[in-house]
């Protein structure tokens, strides 16, 4: 039996979480087949037809624990509700995809239960019956760790980049059984929600960003960036690029996409001057839609691209950035 946490925003569920569910099938058929996979949702007021658009990616049932506590993340109250599920049915395996929240419920869920927590999991074996072995990258992605654990006793706890989850593709025939219940937390939380306050997308780690803008070395000198940042604001997106931009020190390392940078999966990818070399492809080709914009029209990149653009980014992006302020207005 294996279970995923389900991601949503309002019973909208993420890109990731399918993915997961994709990930939770095949480890399944690793382990043997037998058993169900189960997605957890925790929400509130969220409608039975959100909830069924997980049986066609996969999941054999659904289990909805609705309590207004859920209508915004609480480490503690979350970790006591999930540790509740993962104590019934003996699930061998739990699986979460990286984000802000789950680095802080991960560790939680992982001390409160006792048992191993794997993260920043990019792959898994099944060695031998009882254990695990999960790949992940360290050093900067320079070198990659195996990570060893045993399933007897209660799950291992797995949480996955999301860059490297796919999602298969949606079976209509397929349904899962959906079960809610309603959930009251034992004790109160200790934490108490003063104000939200939205990220400014440009500050978002770009394998976060569900808009990426990226730079090569077609941008020019650091004067020439300017219309990317102003692009990257026009479209609510974050700003990334590749190696010799980073090594011209024009952005940070931590915004560098590719082989020994971040690997992102966003919503939308353009690329600006950028001749598409495979160490950089290789960070960004999971994105759903891309754009290229390049002077050269033999460049690479335009194979991997939705849309390419043959044209000097100086000329086309402040039309681009005077067009998107025009229709904003
Ligand atoms: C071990 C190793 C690891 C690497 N890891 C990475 C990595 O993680 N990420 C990464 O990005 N690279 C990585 N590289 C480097 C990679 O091989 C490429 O050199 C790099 O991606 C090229 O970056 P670029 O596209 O910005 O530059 P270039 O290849 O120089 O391309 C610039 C492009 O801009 C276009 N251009 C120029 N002027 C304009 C203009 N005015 N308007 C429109 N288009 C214009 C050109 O036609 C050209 O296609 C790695 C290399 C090695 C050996």
């Amino acid at each position: 039996m294996i279970r995923v946490l389900a991601r949503h925003s309002e019973g909208v569920f993420d890109e990731a979480t399918f993915g997961l569910i994709a990930e939770a099938r095949r480890l399944l058929a690793d382990i043997g087949g037998e058993g169900k996979v189960t997605a957890l949702v925790l929400g509130s007021n969220l409608s039975p037809e959100s909830l069924s658009a997980l049986g066609p990616r996969g999941a054999d049932e659904v289990l909805y624990l609705e309590s207004k506590a859920f209508e915004r993340y609480r480490g503690e109250l979350f970790c006591e509700a999930l540790c509740e599920l993962l104590s019934k049915g003996s699930p061998s395996f739990f699986l979460m995809a990286e984000s802000e929240e789950t680095s802080d419920l991960a560790p939680r869920i992982a001390a409160h239960l006792g048992r191993p927590l794997i993260n920043r999991v990019v792959d898994l074996k099944i060695p031998r019956k009882g254990e695990v072995l999960a790949f992940r990258p360290v050093l900067n992605g320079y070198v990659f760790e195996e990570v060893a654990a045993q399933c007897e006793g209660g799950p291992v706890i797995l949480s996955f980049l999301p860059s490297v989850l796919t999602a298969d593709e949606p079976d209509a025939a397929k349904e899962a059984t959906i079960r809610t219940e309603s959930w009251m937390a034992t004790k109160t939380s200790g934490v108490r929600l003063l104000e939200v306050i939205e990220a400014d997308p440009g500050s978002l780690e770009i394998e976060e960003a569900p808009i990426v803008v990226a730079g090569g070395r077609g941008m020019g000198k650091a004067e020439g960036f300017s219309p990317l940042f102003e692009l990257a604001e026009c479209l609510g997106a974050t700003v990334g690029g590749t190696r010799p931009v980073i090594d011209a020190a024009i952005l940070p390392f931590e915004r560098q996409i590719g082989q020994t940078g971040k690997s992102v999966a966003p919503k939308l990818i353009v690329n600006c001057g950028i001749s598409g070399a495979n160490e950089y492809t290789a960070g960004m080709e999971k994105s759903l839609l891309v754009i290229a914009i390049n002077k050269d029209p033999r460049a690479r990149m335009f194979n991997f691209a939705d849309l390419g653009i043959v044209a000097d980014v100086h000329e086309l992006l402040p039309l681009l950035i005077a067009r998107l302020k025009e229709i904003k207005d």
